[in-house]
């Protein structure tokens, strides 16, 4: 028999941004199709119309875009970069566009007397959860509906009173759900409400329509967040009322905050948009998600995205909660910065130098001292902020060696001075054959590269730490590295 082909699918619903923690969602459908050479779908679940907002999928689909992660079936955006299409047999791709099939599996639920309409009003279901409450009983629906006459309900439904539709579950007994991650877990029935499948609006909910849609569009396995885990034996309910193939369900752990709280956007970041504004590389954060809860290897923290497709297996992700680590999103967001295209680099970190400075070649140099330090573009703002200043306030820091007077610090620094004047232009712009040259000139005058070295440092940044000296006169360029030392000597002078 043929294999089947692996179907998998994004479901963001377009709540105005993309949770962290659904990128890594997303970045495992990826990894799995693109592995068995299936298809990765987006498809977009916006049948909460209260969470409506406005230019959202458009949004969605951005961000994708900006990560180079392109699902090749389903919603997409046109090359005008803002019209949405949608491509596919399985289409619509936009769950609210489905609503008639939704309501056609509805009525089958209905009609196999595994759904019934409910038509309790928001005021009892509020009254009877404050009685459980003060009972301290389970909070549930109370199963209030489920007994009426169909033929009573069907006429009250013709008439125009207002309903929604529950799925009538099973009240005994329990359910296992095979989970690839987790294996099989256990559920007991009684402790399973009868879920809201379609809603007073029409619109089915998450429980109907994504079944169904999963079904409709041969979805082979679902990976989905572990806050699924407690509703999928509704799904699994559906799945078997109309006899249909279970997917493979995977339940991935919550991204942790380092607490173990779970990753909320009051404690930092959780939308990816931010994260890529703050100048975080596609290729940092899929590397970094990916080993969020999987890592083939324990010694190895840097992987193309060939390689994770290559060593990606589903049934090794973790089932406990995974640790949003910053420090190691910065440590390989610094990584790709110094991995990247020089020319790549150079433009991204140039709108973080100042605009009104022209010189670019200045700006270029400046950018190749400071990319191993960098964890973000926009650190270098801070970072580079000396070399543009007119003139540096000496006062914060010492521009004396240890105990060495001004007279000692002034004789060296005016020494270098003099050397570096006569370093060919040519060699200046090398940080090693500048060093050697000035190192070597500080052994044949006997002194020691602590008291020479430091005051020509601090004359260039003003600062006790910074980037060598070698490296700064390399940045600043030779007319630039004397006004410097010119600028200290007189300081000390004064
Ligand atoms: N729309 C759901 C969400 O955004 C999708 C969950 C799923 O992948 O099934 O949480």
């Amino acid at each position: 028999m043929a294999q089947k082909r692996i179907r998998l699918r994004a479901a963001p619903s377009p709540t105005g941004y993309m949770h962290i923690g659904n990128l890594r969602t997303y970045i495992y459908d990826l990894l799995l199709a693109k592995q068995t050479g299936g298809d990765f779908i987006l498809r977009i679940e916006d049948t909460d119309q209260s969470r409506f907002v406005e230019g959202a999928t458009v949004n969605l689909c951005k961000t994708l875009k900006r990560l180079g992660i392109v699902p090749n079936e389903g919603v997409w955006l046109a090359e005008d970069g803002e019209t949405l299409m949608q491509r596919g047999e399985f289409g619509p791709y936009i769950q609210s566009e489905r609503k008639a099939k939704h309501q056609k599996y509805a009525q089958k639920l209905l009609d196999m007397d595994k759904a019934y309409y409910c038509f309790c009003t928001e005021d009892r279901l509020a009254e009877m959860r404050k009685l459980q409450e003060a009972t301290h009983q389970p909070t549930g629906y109370d199963g209030h509906c489920r007994k009426l006459d169909i033929g009573e309900a069907k006429k009250r439904v013709e008439a125009g009173e207002s309903h929604v539709v529950r799925l009538k579950l099973p009240k005994e007994g329990s359910v296992v759900i095979d989970d690839a991650i987790r294996g099989k877990v256990n559920f007991d029935w009684k402790l399973i409400d009868d879920q809201v499948i379609v809603k007073q609006d029409g619109m089915a909910t998450y429980h109907l329509a994504s079944m169904v849609d999963d079904h409709d569009m041969e979805i082979t396995h679902v990976l989905r967040g572990e806050e699924w885990l407690s509703s999928a034996p509704k799904h699994i309910f559906i799945y078997q009322a109309f006899g249909w193939e279970v997917p493979i369900f995977a339940h991935l752990p919550l991204l942790l905050n380092p607490d173990r709280t779970k990753l909320s956007k009051r404690q930092g970041d959780v939308s990816v948009e931010s994260y890529l504004d703050k100048g975080y590389l596609p290729q940092t954060l899929i590397n970094f998600l990916a080993l969020c809860g999987w890592n083939p290897s324990d010694k190895q923290e840097i992987y193309s995205i060939e390689e994770l497709t290559r060593l990606f297996n589903l049934s090794k992700v973790n089932k406990s909660g995974a640790i949003f680590n910053l420090e190691k999103l910065n440590w390989l967001n610094n990584h790709y910065l110094r991995e990247m295209d020089v020319n790549d680099y150079l433009k991204l970190v140039d709108m973080h130098l100042p605009r009104d400075e022209k010189d670019v070649d200045f700006k270029g140099r400046i950018a190749l001292m400071f990319r191993d330090r960098l964890n973000v573009p926009s650190d270098i703002t801070e970072l580079s902020s000396f070399m543009f200043k007119s003139t540096l306030d000496y006062a914060a820091t010492t521009l004396t060696w240890k105990d060495h007077s001004v007279e000692e610090a002034v004789e060296r620094m005016e020494t270098v001075r003099q050397w570096i004047e006569q370093i060919d232009d040519s060699k200046l712009k090398e940080v090693k054959s500048v060093e050697e040259d000035i190192k070597s000139k500080i052994v044949d005058k006997g002194w020691g590269n602590g008291d020479t070295l430091w005051p020509l440092r601090v004359a260039l940044s003003g600062q006790d730490k910074s980037p060598s000296p070698f490296e700064l006169i390399v940045a600043y360029g030779k007319e630039r590295t004397l006004a410097r030392i010119d600028e200290a000597v007189a300081y000390l002078l004064k």
